[in-house]
């Protein structure tokens, strides 16, 4: 169940990924602040390949464990001693380090390209390593990731791929092969995910948007720019449509999803799916920290997650409308259509849907379509 406790995580501000503005901030800020200097901190943390946007994504403007370990990681490359608050030298390395021509960490760009050889988990050697710093280039994962094992393609390097490979309608299988080869090498050129066709064929089959019964709910913001590529199914952990239309319209609750599924098949729209729902919470898209809501689109469907309520047939059938609808309108590959409990953090903070829900129903639906 998600109502209670994943409330908007993130992103009310707006965060700009404009690097022409990036610059050292001027105020001495420590782990706890917020606010705009930290948002600036976190930008060029991000152009200086200390952290990565989606990482920035889970909370643009506070200074969280992340923000920390990055400036950690700064500061041990800059011999400065490893505090985690960024001070007056802090400061001073920063402003070094984002001043054109000045002997940045990173390599020149222009010696990034993608391996030719096939790579999966356990391969070595400097194939893995030129994969890494494409993917680092590319902000699929961070130096420091890097660091922890360069040239070997460990469990961290398997998410960076299976995330690159999900944002490029790829099957997301964590194998760097011929397909994922070629979306690499479009992507170091400069070009974007295709928005139509890709890779996850069909094409011509023809779907619609079941019918929706409105009921806006306030709690909604910017998506930030962010694509959707992720389906988030999720139990209300009531067997009440009504109250779950009630909490999920609360603007006390703080808490929505763009669906309800009610017990009797209706489905609620109750936030576009243009803006950011909140339903995830703190969550990871396999295994990356990534900031779930920006990118997805929720669905709740009222059960009270206890393994025993059955999902009802009528909530089955509008299910298999409304999900291959989506994923064929947002070219959402099958691997990105999850449970909430498979995208929470940390493991173990949500079981829904609950066990008794018939994934196979919904995966065979959009299998049609796809
Ligand atoms: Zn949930």
């Amino acid at each position: 169940m998600s109502l209670a406790v994943s409330g908007p995580t993130s992103s009310k501000s707006s965060a700009s990924t404009s690097s022409s503005s990036v610059s050292a901030p001027s105020v001495n800020l420590t782990p706890g602040s917020k606010g705009a200097a930290v948002l600036q901190l976190q930008k060029a943390l991000v152009k200086l390949g200390y952290m990565t946007q989606a990482q920035v994504n889970t909370g643009p403007g506070i200074f969280g464990p992340r923000t920390t370990a990055a400036v950690k990681a700064f500061q041990k490359k800059h011999g400065i001693q490893t505090t985690g608050n960024y001070g007056p030298l802090t400061r001073a390395a920063l402003k070094k380090a984002l001043a054109p021509k000045s002997a940045a960490p990173k390599k020149p760009s222009s010696t990034v390209k993608a391996p030719t050889a096939t790579l999966k988990r356990g391969a070595k050697g400097s194939s893995v390593l030129q994969l890494q710093k494409a993917l680092v280039k590319l902000g699929f994962m961070t130096q420091a990731q890097v660091n922890t094992g360069p040239g070997i393609f460990g469990p961290r390097t398997e998410a960076a791929v299976k995330s690159f490979q999900a944002k490029w309608h790829l099957k997301a299988d964590g194998v760097y092969g011929p397909k994922t080869r070629a979306a690499l090498e479009k992507a170091l050129a400069g070009q974007k995910p295709p928005k139509t066709g890709g890779t996850t064929g069909g094409g011509s089959t023809k779907v619609t948007k079941p019918p929706v019964v409105w009921k806006p709910s306030p709690n909604f913001n910017s998506r930030n720019g962010m694509d959707i590529d992720t389906i988030v199914l999720h139990h209300t952990a009531s067997n009440n449509t009504a109250g779950d239309l009630a909490t999920l319209r609360s603007k006390a609750a703080q808490v929505s999803a763009h669906y309800l599924i009610g017990r009797d098949g209706t489905i609620y729209q109750l936030v576009d799916d243009k803006m950011r729902a909140w339903h995830a919470g703190k969550s990871a898209l396999h295994g990356v920290p990534t900031d779930v809501n920006g990118r997805s689109i929720g669905i709740e469907i009222t059960n009270d997650g206890s393994g025993h309520t059955p999902f009802t047939e009528a909530q089955y059938k509008a299910l298999e409308k409304l999900v291959p609808w989506l994923a064929k309108t947002y070219k959402v590959p099958i691997e990105n259509i999850l449970g909430h409990k498979d995208v929470a953090v940390p493991k173990g903070r949500k079981t829904d849907p609950a066990s008794n829900f018939d994934w196979t129903r919904i995966r065979n639906a959009v299998k049609k379509v796809l």
